[in-house]
């Protein structure tokens, strides 16, 4: 890890830094999964990779139940053999333009993940960058609709105390850590 940057909202603590999520202990660490739930590349595979088997049987048992994830939702399983307790599985929008709704779905994607984590009564939760990867949504809008949502929830919510994002490459972790700066001089 190279560095973190901090920013205290409503007595709960929001930070960036760089490092592999899979290692994090926050109660819940976040997956950018796609809907179809049966891993894949990216931060998805090393979920898997670093959890087990479990976490794709759960995983299989939750399309069973309900289907395909609908971009925007979010989902739990437990977390394997990883520090974790808990993976909040939540399908980013695939970068198509700008006009084709992703903000509003990727804004979904982070709140809906919140709110799980919050009606399970989790307490700390790690991201990463979600649909910055394969599903090509540009990292500086991408990050300040992530951070923009997340100080929103933790403005309104108080049982979240902890929110970390955990970035994979320092391109993406620079941008987050800019971005933080500027969504902290604006206005809630
Ligand atoms: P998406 O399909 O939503 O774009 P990707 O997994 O392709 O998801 O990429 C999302 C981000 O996750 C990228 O910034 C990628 O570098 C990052 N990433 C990959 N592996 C890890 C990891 N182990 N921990 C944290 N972030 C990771």
């Amino acid at each position: 890890m190279t560095g973190e940057h901090t920013y205290t909202v409503n007595q709960a603590k929001l930070s960036v830094i760089r490092g592999d999520i899979t290692l994090q202990s926050t109660d819940a660490i976040v997956n950018a999964a796609n809907s179809g739930l049966m891993g894949g590349g990216g931060v998805d595979g090393a979920i898997h990779r670093a959890g087990g088997p479990a976490i794709l049987e759960e995983c299989k048992q939750i399309v069973v139940r309900q289907g395909h994830l609908p971009t925007g939702q979010a989902v739990i399983t437990t977390a394997g053999k990883m520090k974790a307790k808990y993976v909040i599985h939540t399908v980013g929008p695939i970068w198509g333009g700008g006009n084709m709704g992703e903000a509003g779905l990727l804004t979904n994607a982070y709140q809906n993940s919140l709110e799980l984590a919050a009606s399970r009564g989790l307490s700390s939760v790690s991201f990463p960058s979600v649909s910055t990867g394969a599903y090509s949504y540009p990292v500086d809008s991408a990050a300040r609709v992530a951070l923009r949502t997340v100080v929103n929830f933790l403005r309104q919510e108080t049982s979240v105390k902890e929110v970390i994002f955990v970035l994979f490459d320092s391109r993406t972790y620079e941008t987050y850590a800019d971005t933080l700066w500027d969504v902290r001089g604006e206005k809630g």
